[in-house]
Parts: C-alpha cells; sequence; structure tokens
C-alpha cells in the first residue's frame, strides 16, 4: 500500500469531503483522515463509495501511504487544531514535505508556521479555500501562498480541482509566508462589502414599494448587465423565493451574523493605515443590524425625516441606483487592492493583481464579469497605482457619478441608511481633493499638542507655533 495516495487531506467536514471527491474525480488518488476516526470509515462507505478515495486509521498511517515528497492538507477549524495537526504531523514527515493548510487562517498564523516549519526543513503552504462547499466539490477559487518551493509539487493538483473562468485556472501562486490567506481574507472583506452593498439597494427598492417579484425582476435585469456576478444572481432568486407561508425572505429576522473575515479586513487597514471604509461600513452594519431589540425599542421614540413616502420616478430612479451600485462597487475594489498592496509592500510579497482578479473570477462567492474589467485594467498596467486611475473604471464612475450622488441625497432625505454607498461616495471625493482640510487638523494638533506642522512647498520641515501668543 506504501506510497499510493497522491496527497492526504485531513478534516472530513463539508470542505474536506468536497475537496477529496474533487480532486478524486480529476484521477488523484487521495488519503483521507479525521481526528474522530470513525468518520473515515462512514465517508468511504457512504459518500466516497465507489472512488478510489483511501483511508488511514492513524497519522501514521496515513503518512506511511503517501508518495515522496508528501503532500498533506489541512482542512479543520482555523486556529488551534491546524497546531495541534501540525505538531503531531512534525515527526512523521521528511524534509521536502509540504503541509498545506486549506482554512480561514489567520495570515499572521501561516507566516509564523511557515518559518516555524522551514527550520525543520517542511515546506507549508497556506491557500485560501472560496465558493464553499459547491466550490470545493466542483472548483474553488485557490490562493495559495507560503514556501514557494512547494508550487511545483502541488500546482498539478491545484490547477486541476480549481474553477476555470475563460479557460484559465482560478489558482495561482499568491506569494511568501502569509500572502495567500491576506489575499483570501480582503477576499471575504470585499464579499462583505458587495453583500451590503445590495442590501441597500434592496432596503432602497422596499422604500420605494417594490414587490419582492419586481425587485427580483430588478435584479434579473441586472445581472444582464455590468453587474452580472454571482451574489446579483442568488439575490434574485432569493427574493421570489416562496414557500407555503409567501416570500421566505420577508419572515427572516432581520441580524446578520458574522463569523471574523470581514472584521479582520477592516482590523488590518487601521493597522496598515489604508482607508478601506467600504468595507469597515459592512462589517459595523452587521453589528448593527444585531442590536435588533435596541433599534425596535429606539424606532418607537426617535424621529426620522417628515416626509416617509418615497416618490420618484421609478425607472429613472432604478436605473440610477444601478449606477450607484456599480460606482460604489469599484470604490470598495479599489480600497481593497490599495490594501493589499500596502500588505505587500511591507512584507516584501511580490503580488500579481491581475492573477489575483482572475482568481476570483470564477468559483468564488464575489466572481462577476467585474472581475474580468479589474483583470483587464493591470493587464494593461501592470503597475497602475489605484484601480479609479484605470480608464475603464474612470469612465465608469464619470458616467455613473451622477446618479451616485442623486441616489445617496435621496437616501439621506428619506432617512434610509446607505452607510456602504455614501462611505464610498465619500472617500471618491476625498481622493479626487487636491487639498483637504487636513491643514486645520494639523494646526489644532500644534496647537494643543505642539505635534508641529510642514508648510506648503516646504516639506520635510516641521514648524511650532506658540497659537496664544503666551
Ligand atoms: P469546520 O466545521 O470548520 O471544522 C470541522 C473539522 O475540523 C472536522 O474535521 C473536525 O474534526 C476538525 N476539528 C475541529 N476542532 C478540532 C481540533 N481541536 N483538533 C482537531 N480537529 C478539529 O469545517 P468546514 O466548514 O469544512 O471548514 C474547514 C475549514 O475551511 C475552516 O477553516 C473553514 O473556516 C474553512 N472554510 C470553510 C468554508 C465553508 O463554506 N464551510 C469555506 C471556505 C473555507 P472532528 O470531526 O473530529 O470534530
Amino acid at each position: 500500500m506504501s506510497g499510493k495516495a497522491d496527497i492526504a487531506l485531513i478534516g472530513l467536514a463539508v470542505m474536506g469531503q468536497n475537496l477529496i471527491l474533487n480532486m478524486d474525480e480529476k484521477g488523484f488518488v487521495v488519503c483521507a483522515y479525521n481526528r474522530t476516526v470513525s468518520k473515515v470509515q462512514d465517508f468511504l462507505n457512504n459518500e466516497a463509495k465507489g472512488t478510489k478515495v483511501i483511508g488511514a486509521d492513524s497519522l501514521k498511517d496515513m503518512v506511511d501511504k503517501l508518495k515522496m515528497p508528501r503532500k498533506i492538507m489541512l482542512l479543520v477549524k482555523a486556529g488551534n487544531a491546524v497546531d495541534d495537526f501540525i505538531g503531531q504531523l512534525v515527526p512523521l514527515l521528511s524534509p521536502g514535505d509540504v503541509i498545506i493548510d486549506g482554512g480561514n487562517s489567520e495570515y499572521q498564523d501561516t507566516s509564523r508556521r511557515c518559518d516555524e516549519l522551514e527550520k525543520l526543513g517542511l515546506l507549508f503552504v497556506g491557500s485560501g479555500v472560496s465558493g464553499g462547499e459547491e466550490g470545493a466539490r466542483h472548483g474553488p477559487s485557490l490562493m495559495p501562498g507560503g514556501h514557494a518551493a512547494a508550487w511545483p509539487l502541488i500546482q498539478p493538483i491545484f490547477q486541476a480541482i480549481c474553477a476555470k473562468a475563460d479557460g484559465e485556472p482560478c489558482c495561482e501562486w499568491v506569494g511568501d509566508a502569509g500572502a495567500g490567506h491576506f489575499v483570501k481574507m480582503v477576499h471575504n472583506g470585499i464579499e462583505y462589502g458587495d453583500m451590503q452593498l445590495i442590501c441597500e439597494a434592496y432596503h432602497l427598492m422596499q422604500c420605494l414599494g417594490l414587490t419582492p417579484q419586481q425587485m427580483s425582476d430588478v435584479f434579473g435585469q441586472w445581472n444582464g448587465e455590468e453587474l452580472d456576478s454571482f451574489l446579483i444572481e442568488i439575490t434574485r432568486d432569493i427574493l421570489k423565493y416562496r414557500d407555503a407561508g409567501g416570500h421566505l425572505l420577508e419572515r427572516i429576522r432581520d441580524t446578520a451574523g458574522q463569523k471574523g473575515t470581514g472584521k479582520w479586513t477592516a482590523i488590518a487597514a487601521l493597522q496598515y493605515g489604508v482607508p478601506v471604509t467600504l468595507i469597515g461600513e459592512a462589517v459595523f452594519s452587521r453589528c448593527l443590524s444585531a442590536l435588533k431589540d435596541e433599534r425596535v425599542q429606539a424606532s418607537t421614540v426617535l424621529a426620522g425625516p417628515a416626509q416617509n413616502s418615497c416618490t420618484v420616478d421609478m425607472k429613472k430612479f432604478l436605473n440610477s441606483l444601478k449606477h450607484a451600485l456599480y460606482c460604489a462597487k469599484i470604490v470598495s475594489y479599489a480600497q481593497g487592492f490599495m490594501l493589499m498592496r500596502e500588505a505587500a509592500s511591507e512584507n516584501k510579497w511580490s503580488l500579481n493583481y491581475g492573477g489575483i482578479a482572475l482568481m476570483w473570477r470564477g468559483g468564488c462567492i464575489i466572481r462577476s464579469v467585474f472581475l474580468g474589467n479589474i483583470k483587464d485594467a493591470y493587464t494593461r498596467q501592470p503597475k497602475l497605482s489605484n484601480l479609479l486611475l484605470d480608464d475603464f473604471f474612470r469612465r465608469a464612475i464619470a458616467e455613473g457619478q451622477e446618479s451616485w450622488r442623486e441616489v445617496v441625497a435621496k437616501a439621506f432625505l428619506w432617512g434610509i441608511p446607505v452607510p456602504a454607498l455614501s462611505t464610498a461616495l465619500s472617500f471618491y471625493d476625498g481622493y479626487r481633493t487636491a487639498k483637504l482640510p487636513a491643514n486645520l487638523l494639523q494646526a489644532q494638533r500644534d496647537y494643543f499638542g505642539a505635534h508641529t506642522y510642514e508648510l506648503l512647498g516646504k516639506e520635510g520641515q516641521f514648524h511650532h507655533t506658540n497659537w496664544t501668543g503666551t
């Protein structure tokens, strides 16, 4: 039996099982293992029945069944479970063997694990895996990073099992250390932003009095245009879904959950000093939604605008709403790519931004036609400093901005919260403003804290003024 399997996969929950079946389908022999060992036999007798998948009843048994150099992929709960398995595997492995963590690990943990394992001669890869259960089974977006020497060893498997967009694999080597998990984290943050923008459009449509079927039709129409994406498509389907009680969506409690990767992106943005405002607002919006009881109480006492009916030329406004969503989405991705640039510069990763857009183009939750436009932008200018400056996106915002401003202004007048649509607009206006009021801010800092300021045209020289003359 020795040297039989191409790869081992540890973790037989939803992601692990589906990824194993995907690898099996692409011709690889996979050895399955799980902490609760009884699940291995269950899997072989049920989901994996009739496949080439083999099982192991201990880590030693699993390691002995692998071809050299061994490739072992973990799909277990992020955190201690990953360190525990690494600790148990190390004494069983040989120099040059590869451990891949496909869970949603924090990128700093991945960098630490890379360093620790490098000292032992082992190759470590932290790979983002996106697309949920469906993606894992039929083609996820994969974002591997870590020890570059591992890439040629795992590339044939990864590029065989991943999604394809226009025939190209949605998987490329991302970079050193925690780069793969960092890019996956930003992907998840962008997912938060996209979902929030769609929710704000839905809220405005409700205010306009559209029925669920009418809203579904609008999203269906948008899905055939520049907003064509997985999230718009499922929103169309969710809106029209009915069960015995009518439209299910209307009976779902309006409190959003979160698992933390959006929050990590916002924290990373603050740590790197990059204004990723839209993702930040998307995370805070979920927090606000969770305050259901407080909101219900506040709704009975806090006043809003006197005018509570939203009267507009419906067709025109819906078209403006589409432009607003599109413009804000451009800003959100521009901010996400700004964050990746800054992290890449600080960590000395050489990220391929066009390649990242291509990786997200298929297989994952944010897959869209739009990501093809981003890929094209980086193909035109690989060193593009900001997506907003690319001709395609610059023109799109120039054409859509009047509509975007109208939607945000109307929402404010009607008292409808649009934190993502509006923060994106404020960012856009700030980014295109040559002279911001931060001169006053510097003066205030100098006044109360002697923090000094620079004069225009004399950068690099710092001055302090005794503002009170005393
Ligand atoms: P999960 O519920 O996150 O984790 C379950 C697996 O982890 C089981 O194999 C479990 O073993 C093992 N495990 C849990 N605690 C452990 C510990 N202390 N020590 C050793 N093993 C432990 O599974 P999942 O949803 O399939 O996700 C796997 C990974 O992929 C996670 O990092 C997740 O964040 C990431 N991910 C998930 C999705 C998704 O849509 N679900 C999408 C992308 C990425 P037992 O059976 O013995 O309990």
